[in-house]
């Protein structure tokens, strides 16, 4: 490239007018289709991973009619809604060593919780609304019929389906299909990305720091970020800005991965390889985003493999990741659209903003008292990552909005929670 394309291009960059967050989201929804591929695990491991096919229940939940209170079990004749009942205690059903016979009008069984309903019960009775006086047990009148009865089937339906194609394998779904005995299931192969770092002035960790050097620390707020996406992390270091080893680090990404991620060298006035090999390589766009942090954000293909180049700021990096390139990437890997949680909570601190971009303010959600506020971090620089750690919340300003005094409502995004 000639130093005047460059400037050039660069002056045409500067002028080019901010995308909204949620456009750049839809124009790269549009663009991309999730990936193929399916594998067959064993339980545990499919925690974290996509469920690939509907998932039918083998087994009704619960498998038979069992007891939802510790107490006695009775026939439906003996239902009264006048008169207190004393009835002769014929046995007992415990949980795993159920009642064997059936119960007739005025006779009653001791039952435990999730133990086999005996035949013939109409209701049970918990224990603490009963008397009992040897083999009599007297209850009092308005008891209802199927009282305290869990019914076969009432979660969950023989053949029934549990899960669709989207849902992601968390802590819930593994215990129910273990409660429905499944052992196996087939999940979306895990989304394959690689990382590389850009920068002459970064350092690997063990590294001592040469003057002006910063360790980098994108590398590891990405490898946690893949890890919770549940995605195979392909971790290519830092790459130096030559141009061989950008381009080469470019190529061999795309060959192993579905997606690239790379962070630094896509801003205005970069004299990084970065753009230069992306535009040689792939199409790819340099979009401004009207967000902050965050702004410079590069998005499209290089080879195979979908590319994302974030900005190098820690704070910038990792909120273009969470506000734009992580809702892809789940739609990538198959995952069931999220948004996220958003709250209206009172500011207990003044926010500064200019309107012209979207902020993700850093802010600290606790309780005072019964109410719910928020408060900043303080340092909203983008290169302030301790704000990242000490926040448990996004505050949401939009794009039109300025500054926020203390005690106006804000919108909050909760880390970690979408619906
Ligand atoms: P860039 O986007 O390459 O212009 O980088 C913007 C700022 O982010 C610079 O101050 C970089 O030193 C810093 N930076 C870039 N990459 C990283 C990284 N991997 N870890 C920490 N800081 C970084
Ligand atoms: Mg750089």
């Amino acid at each position: 490239m000639k130093p005047t394309d460059s400037v050039s291009s660069q002056v045409e960059a500067h002028n080019r007018p901010l995308l909204p967050v949620a456009e750049a989201l839809q124009q790269i929804r549009e663009a991309i289709d999730p990936i193929k591929g399916n594998i067959l695990c064993h339980l545990k491991e499919a925690y974290g991973h996509i469920v690939a096919n509907d998932i039918l229940s083998p087994i009704a939940v619960p498998g038979y009619d069992n007891s939802a209170m510790d107490g006695y079990a009775f026939h439906a004749e003996d239902l009264s809604d006048s008169e207190a009942k004393t009835l002769k205690l014929i046995g007992k059903s415990l949980a795993g060593d159920p009642f064997d016979g059936a119960l007739h009008p005025g006779e009653c069984v001791r039952i435990t919780t999730g133990a086999m309903i005996p035949e013939g019960t109409g209701f049970v009775v918990m224990q603490e609304q009963t008397t009992i006086d040897g083999e009599q047990i007297t209850i009092q009148p308005e008891h209802k019929i199927d009282a305290h009865i869990r019914r076969a089937g009432e979660d969950i339906a023989r053949g029934g389906v549990v899960f669709e194609p989207g849902q992601k394998i968390g802590a819930a779904e593994l215990g129910l299909l273990a409660s429905l005995g499944v052992s196996e299931i087939e999940v979306i192969r895990p989304l394959r990305i690689a990382t590389f770092s850009t920068g002459d002035e970064l350092a690997s960790l063990g590294q001592p720091l040469g003057e002006g050097q910063i360790y980098d620390s994108n590398r590891y707020a990405l490898y946690g970020l893949i890890k919770e996406l549940g995605a195979t992390h392909i971790d290519m270091g830092i790459i130096r800005d030559t141009r061989e080893a950008v381009a080469s680090a470019f190529e061999e990404a795309a060959n192993i991965a579905d997606v690239v991620i790379t962070s630094g060298g896509v801003s205005v006035g970069d004299a990084d390889y970065v753009k230069e090999t992306l535009e040689r390589m792939g199409a790819v766009n340099f979009w401004k985003i009207a967000m902050k942090p965050g702004k410079p954000l590069a998005y499209g293909k290089i080879g195979n493999a979908w590319f994302f180049g974030l900005p190098g700021n820690p704070v910038s990096s990792m909120a273009t990741y969470i506000k734009i390139v992580r809702p892809n990437l789940e739609y990538l890997a198959g995952q069931s659209a999220t948004v996220p949680l958003r709250l209206t909570v009172k500011t207990i601190d003044p926010l500064k903003k200019r309107p012209g971009r979207a902020d993700f303010q850093r802010g600290i959600l606790s309780y005072e008292g019964d109410e719910l506020v928020v408060r900043t971090t303080g340092h909203q620089g983008s290169h302030v990552l301790s704000s990242m750690s000490r926040a448990n919340c996004f505050i949401a300003l939009s794009a039109e909005s300025g500054s926020v005094a203390a005690g106006e409502m804000v919108e909050v995004e909760p880390f970690g929670t979408t619906l």
